[in-house]
Order: structure tokens, then C-alpha cells, then sequence
């Protein structure tokens, strides 16, 4: 994989990513990305974007009153969630999450 910008080698790399929905600010740890090695330039595939975002929302948009302000993929089972839908995932896997 080159990147967009100088067509440099982008490594596999596991980061931290602060992602926000109205609000609603999480961090987000353990989101994996590829980062170039010569500007640094950094790129999300689909999927992580979109699982960074349904765990976003679907904390955002819950009615619990305690939301993480960190979250790590790593230690939690929203791993598994963080593929399925966004309305599946607010129905399972926030409740699953307080619970821990
Ligand atoms: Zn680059």
C-alpha cells in the first residue's frame, strides 16, 4: 500500500483515534490504520471508519447515563460488535459494554 499523498510505504499500525458525535467525545484505542512512513500521512480502511463510527454513535445516541470517555478495542467485546449494523450494535453491544 503507497500513499496518497508522496507515494511513500505505509505500515500497519495500531493507534489511538479521538472521534466525536454531537457532543459526545471518545477515545478510542486499538484502531488500525496505515501509516505513511515518509509525511506521516495516515489512512482508515472503510470498515475501521465505519466501526470507529458505530461506536461513536451508538454511545452518543444511547440512553445510558455513564459513557466511556475511553475505550479500548483490544479489552472489549466490541470487536465483535464493531462489524454488524449500527442499529444491531446499539441493541447488544452498549448494553453488553455497561455491563462489564
Ligand atoms: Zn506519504
Amino acid at each position: 500500500m503507497n500513499c496518497i499523498n508522496c507515494k511513500g510505504d505505509m505500515q500497519e499500525i495500531t493507534t489511538t483515534f479521538k472521534s466525536r458525535w454531537g457532543d459526545y467525545t471518545v477515545t478510542i484505542q486499538g484502531v488500525k490504520g496505515h501509516k505513511c512512513d515518509q509525511c506521516d500521512e495516515l489512512v482508515f480502511s472503510p470498515e475501521e471508519a465505519r466501526m470507529v463510527q458505530n461506536i461513536t454513535a451508538g454511545f452518543a445516541d444511547s440512553q445510558v447515563k455513564d459513557k466511556p470517555d475511553l475505550i479500548n478495542l483490544q479489552e472489549t467485546a466490541l470487536t465483535i460488535c464493531s462489524w454488524i449494523d449500527y442499529t444491531i450494535f446499539v441493541s447488544i453491544c452498549v448494553p453488553l459494554f455497561m455491563v462489564r
